[in-house]
């Protein structure tokens, strides 16, 4: 098995205000501690990658509102998390693999390579790399990233095997090894999204939560913020370093003890998107998410005109794998910038870097 903590992205672009700058880092340069300062409009005011040398100028020829989106799916995968990132340089990054082998059936419907660049495991929760097996088996992955630690020794000594057969590279991820594997990610940052510490003292069971490895992508005037299932123990330590983000995926499923106002004041997001199961379905029968205080929390904070509704548990209720199934269950207004996919099915967003997003399916 190749294991290897290679230097940040051999090329990267800066950008400020809407004119990308190309900067080079060398190999071995270390990742910024996290993302762009908190000051500023979404995604705008990057500043340059500390260590990383000035290689060229400016390209203004190069235009954010042009040329190729960036693009987002999130994978309708039942109770868990799968997200396909689209870059413009047509490279492929899989954050999470859903729970099961049935994430395959949704990437053929929307992947027209064979090819993913990076397979990024945030966490060892099965609802999170449950899928990680099959993926390695029909895709012809280059870089398989985790954060080193272990919830089912078994379960993941078997999937580290597996990537070694299949000739990836394996590259660990953590708040002490924040070097992120190389990837020409052309007009498009991607940042490492993890606090300088783990806020819990081990990493497996429940705690796995709050080890949860995160990305941000920065592409002009648009930017995404994926955390994972980060709890509010970890969205405290992001604070201050993540920034403000034009795009959210809501933390651990919309769970109530995730995304607390402060990380929303700070996120600022200006969509968001929640990825569980249905209600009483599978696994989410023992879950019950989303929460309906943090819909209440993301309705007011995104702060636009309701579009729908979502059903959501309440706090009062007991959630548990019983019978009859857990009722309170209410119907909680959404906005038209909030999707779930337990009511959207796939979610698919897509960006020109213009500091908007289009959903096109
Ligand atoms: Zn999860």
């Amino acid at each position: 098995m190749r294991t290897a903590f290679l230097g940040l992205m051999a090329s990267a672009f800066v950008v400020w205000g809407c004119t990308p700058q190309r900067v080079s880092a060398p190999a071995g340069a270390s990742a910024p501690a996290a993302g762009p300062p908190t000051a500023g409009a979404p995604a705008a005011g990057t500043a340059p990658t500390t260590g990383a040398a000035a290689a060229g100028t400016a390209s203004t020829a190069d235009s954010c509102s042009s040329g190729k989106p960036l693009t987002v799916h999130f994978l309708n995968v039942g109770q868990g998390l799968s997200v396909l990132v689209d870059l413009p340089n047509d490279k492929h990054i899989l954050v999470d693999a859903g729970p099961s082998s049935s994430v395959v059936d949704s990437l053929k419907t929307t992947l027209s390579t064979t090819n993913l660049d990076w397979l990024w495991i945030t966490h060892q929760h099965t609802d999170h790399y449950g899928g990680a097996r099959a993926v390695l088996k029909a895709y012809t992955v280059d870089t398989f990233i985790d954060n080193g630690e272990s919830s089912d020794k078994t379960t993941e000594e078997a999937l580290h095997k597996l990537v070694a057969e299949k000739n990836a590279t394996y590259v660990v991820v953590s708040p002490t090894k924040r070097q992120l594997p190389n990837l020409d990610t052309g007009l498009v940052k991607i940042s490492l999204a993890a606090p300088s510490s783990w806020p819990v003292s081990n990493c497996d069971g429940d705690n796995a939560n709050n080890c949860s490895i995160g990305l941000r992508l920065d592409f002009c005037k648009s930017s995404v913020l994926l955390v994972g299932d980060a709890e509010q123990a970890e969205e405290a330590q992001l604070i201050g370093t993540v920034g403000p983000a034009t795009l959210l995926q809501v933390g651990h499923h919309g769970s109530a003890t995730s995304t607390s106002d402060a990380f929303l004041a700070a996120v600022k997001p200006q969509y968001a998107v929640v990825s569980a199961g249905k209600p009483n379905e599978g696994m989410n029968t023992g879950y019950c998410h989303p929460r309906e205080v943090t819909v209440d929390r993301l309705f007011r904070n995104l702060g636009n005109v309701q579009a729908g509704t979502i059903d959501a548990f309440d706090e009062t209720g007991k959630c548990s794998k019983m019978t009859p199934a857990p009722t309170h269950w209410h119907q909680v207004p959404t906005s038209d910038r909030m999707w779930f996919t337990e009511r959207d099915g796939d979610v698919v967003l897509s960006t020109k870097g213009d500091g908007t997003f289009q959903r096109v399916k």
